[in-house]
């Protein structure tokens, strides 16, 4: 096995035990990136030296046996919305294509802190919106099982470069599903944490009261080691929540016999491939073999959770993304005055989804249609999320797959907005509740990977991972990387 291709546990003792350098497997990565990736498309850019840099502190870190951490040395790549101080963090956008945060997001200081090494930021749909990563200004991020499909999005970069061995493990965010569908559709397992569990301090905001920053990872440990870095109260973020963070990892192996998930009927309705029903049937199957208790449940709701969230993403969107008028940061258009100004800004600077988005958000936040949009909104999210409350007081889990499909090819439904929201289905309700979830790989539809969701209640990770974990030693479709050089070019 190549040094880039080993998980973050596997590597954690392998560092520690000083079998290998941070600096070497720093290297190694950067190689493999030098490789490979002008193919996958993953980084919007590498930062070699200041990884080096990192890598030789955590060398003297591990040699003097001192603040040991599960991360350190490790090399990792982020979402390129999470804010880096000096190095570039672009969101996908012209508008910040050259923007230099003065400061690190709250995650990338506890990252840095535990001893990780970055190495670089990751392509992703601009500003988060979209589902294919094909909405990103400045790169096209391909699939690694196979170039002519997207890797879904919006963390496609970070669900590509797990993918393709580019990072040990990576970080991506999830407002609608875009840590777990880019994950399902690359084999790769992506946590999107419980609302509140994960502070959204330098984040670049899409929809406040959605975002949730996770780990992408190979293995469910891997998960598990990254959350517990990353999770816990920070007062920067007045949404992070003050509850102690678990020791995840350490509980993983703990037995599942008896837990009870529950399959919602809606997840399994028209419109879902064979190729996914089948895999997603057969990891519900290994479930019960491992002692959990399946029984079949309803979210009645679920139908009208697109629209709920596509007004309300939409209305956040509108209003966080008003900062962007060319005056303190980012893009600024040349103009003759301060009013031209501001619009040939917004017009050059924002992408078609974007300004499609911004228009949305704001026709349903204006006076005159504020109850019959924003409002009603509120009040079915409200509705989706009693459903969940409802089930979970019977059913300790839920199983479902991530998408109705596997990765689609370039194109298909760029032109067709729609298309593209209804894809997000299966996701976005865990998001309107605030609820964890995670995608396992659990099999493939032809030569296309395969994601099971599991979701908990709010602040449930530990049981989150444990199942996933448990599924995961049965299942054995965690670890699984494309050849690159055989399936690549399909
Ligand atoms: N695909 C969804 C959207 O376009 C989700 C995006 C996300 O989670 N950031 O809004």
């Amino acid at each position: 096995m190549k040094l880039f291709e080993y998980s973050l546990e596997e590597l954690g003792g392998m560092l520690e035990s000083r079998e290998v350098s941070s600096v070497e497997l720093t290297r190694a990565l950067l190689e493999r990136i030098a490789a490979v990736d002008e193919r996958i498309g993953a980084y919007l850019e590498v930062d070699a030296e200041g990884a080096l840099i990192r890598a030789a502190a955590a060398d003297q870190r591990l040699a003097a046996g001192r603040e040991v951490t599960p991360l350190t040395g490790i090399p990792l790549g982020l979402k390129d919305l999470l804010s880096t101080r000096g190095l570039k963090t672009t969101c996908g956008s012209r508008m910040l294509a050259d923007y230099r945060p003065e400061y690190d997001a709250t995650v990338v200081a506890r990252l840095q802190e535990a001893g990780a090494v970055i190495l670089g930021k990751l392509n992703m749909d601009e500003f988060a919106m979209g589902s294919s990563t094909e909405n990103s200004a400045l790169k096209k991020t391909v699939n690694p099982w196979d170039f002519s499909r997207v890797p879904g999005g919006s963390s496609g970069g970070s669900t590509a470069a797990v993918a393709a061995a580019e990072a040990v493990a990576t970080l991506g965010s999830d407002t609608g599903g875009s840590i777990r569908q880019p994950a399902s559709f690359c084999g790769v397992v992506g946590l999107k944490p419980s609302y509140g569990r994960v502070s959204r301090y330098g984040l670049v905001a899409f929809a406040s009261s959605l975002d949730q920053i996770g780990p992408v990872t190979l293995t469910v440990a891997d998960a598990a080691l990254l959350l517990e870095v990353i999770a816990g109260r920070d007062e920067r973020d007045s949404t992070s929540v003050d509850r102690p963070v678990p020791a995840y990892h350490a509980g993983l192996k703990q037995e599942i016999k008896g837990l009870r998930v529950g399959v919602p009927q809606e997840y399994f309705g028209a419109g879902l491939e064979a190729g996914v029903a089948a895999a997603v049937d057969r990891a519900i199957a290994e479930l019960k073999a491992a002692g959990a208790e399946v029984v079949e449940v309803s979210l009645p709701h679920t139908e009208y959770a697109v629209a709920t969230y596509y007004l309300l993403a939409t209305a956040e969107a509108s209003s966080n993304l008003a900062r962007y008028d060319g005056v303190k940061y980012g893009f600024r258009a040349a103009a003759d005055d301060l009013r031209e100004m501001y619009f040939k800004t917004r017009a050059q600077g924002f992408g078609a989804e974007v300004k499609r988005r911004i228009m949305l958000g704001t026709y349903a936040l204006s006076s005159g249609y504020y109850d019959a949009y924003y409002r009603k909104a509120q009040q079915v999210r409200n509705l989706i999320r009693q459903d969940f409350d409802r089930v979970f007081a019977a059913v300790d889990l839920l199983a479902a797959p991530v998408c109705p499909t596997p990765a689609f090819a370039f194109g298909e439904k760029l032109d067709d907005p729609l298309a593209m929201y209804l894809s997000d289905i299966l996701t976005i309700p865990v998001n309107l509740a605030g609820l964890p979830a995670i995608s396992v790989p659990c099999g493939f539809s032809g030569h296309l990977p395969v994601g099971l969701q599991l979701i908990a209640p709010a602040f449930a990770e530990e049981v989150l991972l444990r199942a996933a974990w448990h599924y995961e030693q049965r299942g054995g479709f965690c670890g699984r990387r494309p050849e690159l050089d055989r399936e690549g070019g399909k």
